[in-house]
């Protein structure tokens, strides 16, 4: 006896939410041009009208289609009409500076590429040569602007022509679905490929209560960029449950983001921590919270724990932790509390569960390492490299690059250094290339943000290694102050030493600046703050 042989590719996600949610809304708000809202049986008539102008345009199985787009209704037709026609699907961070583009195009070996209208001035910035292997270039739009580019095709009038229905073709579930360049913040972006088989199994752990409990009943709006790790898979957790999907297109709007939580009646958001920084102002001139939000899910970098206290106390919002990564499709853990703690109060449960980056979602092994490859307890104090696997990690990248990442035994090395809660969570305490090593100690930079980010003087703050002749490496803080509030490096001090800081682990200097600056992804960009070391008085 066995089980029907039914293969994991992207139709069983594609098929579900026309044939049982036809009436089920998907939402795109862009900004001053209004809204678009439509069904996924719009979506799914659309979509299958893409595979066939992909047929039409000659682009064969398995060959790249790239997307410079906002997160839309057009580009979630992208996420399922190219790899349910069997090619795969590149999602470019539009972020890039257009020779970093260029580079990963060539990279990836792009045949065609699908660009909103607004990006084609960007797209015309790419070097030429990085472009010759683009046969062709679509805009996400119902007509082509004035270019440079040559040969341009308007994407409305492409679909217009194709039939609605498009018959599945056989997808090996193993066959490339879908790549996604890491930021490249250690030397030279790499791709991970995804799987048909790896996205389904992650979109459906994805929806589950153990991953980000997506389902029938909700709406959710996905903050992070449909270029950034698949929105974190919430896409295509959301079409393959029929959830009501909403996109803000553009950069963030504040304002425009909690209309949206409000009027489409949103039950689960996600986004990095300095989205919901900055949105909590705009929550706060509200008055009063967006009612039908259940939560919001938080990752790609620690949200500090004043953040996660505030939404909780002044807004009645909680604050759901995910880790995840660009190799891990992204969803690793999500910090969700467990039956045993349903009696705890606030207090304990953000301390042991909401600061936590995660509790293994299913399919997940974490195994927290030190330098030499031994396993180190989950025991609330030890830091060592998280390592992980499971069927939505990746076992190599693109072209083979990066394989000093996995081990020997078959494990991704993370390069998060980690600690592991006797509860079974886990914290991130800082990426190996950002931990502080001073004197033959490691000083955690993101706990120490996190309690600097507590003061009420203080907006944002980012920690840094400076190189020290005697210690190897010291602290250095930057600080952003709330308007009108100010700081010296005795307070800061004081304060780190009365939450439990040693002396030797303070930093020694802090300096006062405008704004952290932000990476493509809006995580805080240590890199650029390390160029600026020098500068300190
Ligand atoms: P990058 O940050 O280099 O652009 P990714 O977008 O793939 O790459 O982000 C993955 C990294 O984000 C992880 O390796 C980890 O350092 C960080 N991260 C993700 N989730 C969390 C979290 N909940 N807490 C702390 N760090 C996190």
């Amino acid at each position: 006896m066995a089980m029907m042989d039914v293969q994991l590719n992207s139709w069983l996600l594609f098929d579900h939410a026309p044939r049982h949610f036809g009436t089920t809304e998907v939402v795109t708000h862009f900004g001053p041009e209004g809204v678009h809202r439509y069904t996924y049986s719009d979506f799914a008539r659309r979509t299958q009208q893409l595979m066939h102008a992909l047929d039409q345009l000659g682009i064969t199985k398995g060959e790249r289609v790239a997307t410079l787009a906002w997160n839309s209704y057009r580009h979630l037709e992208c996420y399922f009409g190219v790899p349910c026609s069997g090619r795969i699907l590149h999602t470019l961070n539009l972020r890039l500076s257009p020779a970093e583009l260029g580079w990963i195009i060539a990279d990836a070996d792009d045949r065609a590429l699908l660009v909103d209208l607004d990006l084609v001035p960007l797209l015309e910035r790419i070097p030429a040569a990085d472009l010759r292997g683009v046969e062709r270039i679509v805009v996400l739009s119902e007509r082509v602007p004035d270019s440079s580019i040559p040969g341009l095709l308007a994407y409305e009038e492409l679909l217009a022509e194709q039939p609605a229905s498009y018959p599945p073709p056989d997808i090996d579930e193993r066959s490339p679905l879908g790549l996604c360049y890491t930021s490249g913040t250690t030397g030279r972006p790499k791709g991970a490929v995804y799987t048909h088989r790896s996205t389904v199994l992650h979109s459906l752990v994805a929806s589950s209560a153990a991953g980000l409990g997506i389902g029938p009943q909700d709406c959710i709006l996905p903050q992070v960029p449909m270029f950034h790790v698949n929105a974190w898979g919430m896409p295509y957790a959301g079409a393959a449950t029929g959830a009501k999907q909403v996109f803000l297109a553009g950069p963030l709007d504040p304002r425009c983001l909690v209309d949206l939580l409000f009027e489409e009646q949103v039950t689960i958001a996600a986004g990095v921590p300095t989205v919901w920084l900055t949105v909590a102002e705009e929550l706060a001139r509200r008055g009063h919270r967006p009612p039908a939000l259940r939560y919001i899910i938080v990752g790609g970098a620690q949200p500090p724990r004043s953040l996660i206290e505030r939404y909780q106390n002044e807004f009645d919002i909680p604050i759901v932790q995910a880790w995840g990564m660009t190799e891990t499709s992204p969803l690793g853990g999500v910090a969700w509390p467990k039956h045993e703690m349903r009696d705890w109060d606030a207090e304990r449960l953000t301390t042991t569960v909401r600061t936590q980056a995660g509790l293994p979602v299913p399919g997940i092994s974490v195994s927290i390492r030190d330098a030499a490859g031994v396993e180190l307890p989950f025991d609330g104090k030890t830091m060592g490299e998280l390592c992980v696997r499971g069927p939505w990690v990746i076992d190599s990248y693109w072209k083979g690059a990066g394989s000093e990442q996995f081990t020997a035994d078959g494990w991704f090395r993370t390069g998060d250094i980690a600690v592991g809660s006797p509860e079974g969570y886990f914290v991130i305490a800082d990426r190996t290339k950002d931990l502080i090593k001073s004197g033959g100690e490691w000083i955690s930079s993101v706990d120490l943000e996190a309690d600097i980010m507590a003061m009420p003087e203080v907006a944002e703050a980012a920690v840094v290694a400076m190189p020290d002749p005697r210690w190897q490496e010291r602290p250095l803080a930057f600080v952003v102050l709330r308007s009108g509030a100010t700081v010296t490096l005795e307070q800061l001090r004081e304060h780190l030493e009365k939450r439990g800081w040693q002396r030797w682990q303070l930093p020694d200097r802090v300096q006062i600046i405008d704004a952290i600056p932000k990476t493509s992804v809006g995580k805080f960009d240590k890199k650029v703050l390390r160029g600026r070391e020098g500068s300190v008085s």
